[in-house]
């Protein structure tokens, strides 16, 4: 197995050669702020920005380095979707209200394309389109359907592609065609996660990593927050962990389902087999549940490929070869390459598939963006910092405001019954 591997082999994300985990450079866990904010990823830091240009005393603390989690390790790829359609969505919650929470994550792309920009962060952001390729000849005959019955106002740019077309889009023998979507991009997400980070400082936040929260009481004025550094008093606290949500927060764990995702990146290659796989250099998806996704990195010499190949792995090494196998089932002309980079990180999914955010009486939180979480996590980490900062434009409605956040019933956060599903959908897979 171990010759899948290049020499220089790492279980760590690819995007750390380029952007290694910034190092503390606050010692002292302050004895009260005004926020303090648990998660270091995009939503923690996106609120801290602006709670901190608000005046307000803002502590950002993580267990770990700062943007360990999904933040830094993720695959760069910018959606603004939200999982479930409009169809499915009005069934449920009407036309309104579907078409608001379609829209709201359409305003999450144009938001970070904006921020981005203004903040004249170098993370190699690119409108680049996504091709979300058919797995079948069923699901690109759904494709069709559904480019043609976009429900009126939500209409995404974009067009069809033939399978005797495939090759403007993918050089893969595996695929029936697909639907490019013109608004998505892509970025470096560790780079995106610096600029962040060095943002934040300089608007005043404290960040503070290795400082894992414990607990959290609610007293008469704020809270006690207790942290492996120490206690803290905070008049107001936001919740930021996602995926790695945990016992110190107890209502949200039982909410947030984690499920790994498995990523990783192949040694340097030919940049000329590079644009053969990939023309046009988009971000790729495709149609199957148990999703893949994957590009060429920035530098346009590596393919970087994830998807969902275990349901317990945590050993990137063990999650490579599986992965691997994956990838040249798409592309078997990389049976020679080697493998540079392999590792995971665990998404926030929740019960309805949607983002939630919210907030109890000086507690905020947003989380669980199903994978979709580069752009939703920054925007709805940016409206939580203007509602806790208690700003006049917060008052706008988000339309995810008030949607009910599900549990089911014994579900502690650790999700037994992902096994099963994950078989179920491997068979529907199959079949569809
Ligand atoms: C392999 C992989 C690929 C992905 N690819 C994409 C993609 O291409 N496009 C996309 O849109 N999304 C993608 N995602 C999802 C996306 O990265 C996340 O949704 C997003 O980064 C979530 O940001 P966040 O700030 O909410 O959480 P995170 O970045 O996960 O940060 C949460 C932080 O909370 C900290 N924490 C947890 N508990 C505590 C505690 N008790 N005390 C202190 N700190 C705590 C953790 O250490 C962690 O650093 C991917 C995720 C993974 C794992």
């Amino acid at each position: 197995m171990n010759d899948i591997f290049s020499d220089d082999f790492k279980d760590a994300p690819y995007w750390w050669d380029g952007t290694p985990r910034p190092i503390s450079t606050v010692t002292l866990l302050p004895d009260q702020a005004d926020v303090l904010i648990v998660g270091s990823g995009y939503t923690g830091l996106n609120a801290g920005l602006v709670t901190a240009h608000n005046g307000l005393k803002t502590v950002i603390v993580d267990a770990e380095t700062a943007g360990w989690g999904c933040s830094s390790r993720n695959g760069g790829q910018v959606s603004g979707e939200i999982k479930p359609g409009y169809t499915q969505l009005s069934r449920k919650y009407g036309h309104d209200r579907a078409y608001a929470l379609v829209q709201e994550a359409r305003n999450a792309l144009d938001w970070i394309g904006e921020f981005i920009g203004t903040e004249g962060i170098a993370c190699d952001f690119r409108r680049c389109g996504r091709f979300h390729a058919a797995h079948s000849p069923r699901q690109f005959a759904r494709q069709v359907h559904e480019f043609h019955h976009q429900a009126k106002g939500l209409e995404r740019p974009g067009h069809l592609v033939e399978k005797t077309d495939l090759g403007t889009e993918i050089d893969s023998p595996f695929y029936h065609g697909g639907l490019v979507i013109d608004s998505h991009a892509s970025l470096d997400p560790a780079r995106y996660h610096q600029g962040l980070y060095d943002r934040a400082l300089t608007s005043g936040c404290q960040v503070i990593g290795n400082c894992k929260v414990t607990s959290i009481k609610r007293k008469s004025e704020g809270f006690d927050v207790i942290t492996g550094q120490g206690r803290i008093r905070a008049g107001k606290v936001i919740i930021a962990t996602s995926g790695y949500t945990g016992s110190a927060t107890p209502w949200h764990q039982r909410r947030i389902i984690p499920i790994g995702s498995y990523m990783l990146a192949t040694e340097t290659l030919d940049p000329a087999l590079i644009r053969q796989l990939i023309p046009n250099d988009r971000v790729i998806s495709d149609t199957r549940k148990l999703v893949v996704y994957f590009r060429a990195s920035p530098d346009g010499r590596r393919i970087l490929f994830g998807g969902r190949v275990s349901v317990k792995e945590t050993d990137p090494v063990r999650s490579a070869s599986p992965l691997r196998l994956e990838m040249l089932r798409i592309f078997p002309q990389l049976a020679e390459a080697k493998i540079s980079h392999s590792w995971m990180g665990f998404v926030g999914y929740t019960f309805d598939n949607l983002p939630h955010l919210g907030e109890d009486h000086g507690l905020y939180y947003a989380m669980g963006y199903c994978g979709s979480g580069v752009c939703l996590a920054s925007y709805f980490g940016h409206r939580l910092g203007q509602q806790a900062a208690a700003r006049p434009d917060s008052e706008s409605e988000i339309a995810m405001n008030g949607l009910r956040f599900q549990t089911r019933p014994l579900y502690r956060g650790n999700p037994w019954f992902l096994a099963p599903t994950i078989r179920y959908y491997q068979i529907k897979d199959r079949l569809n």
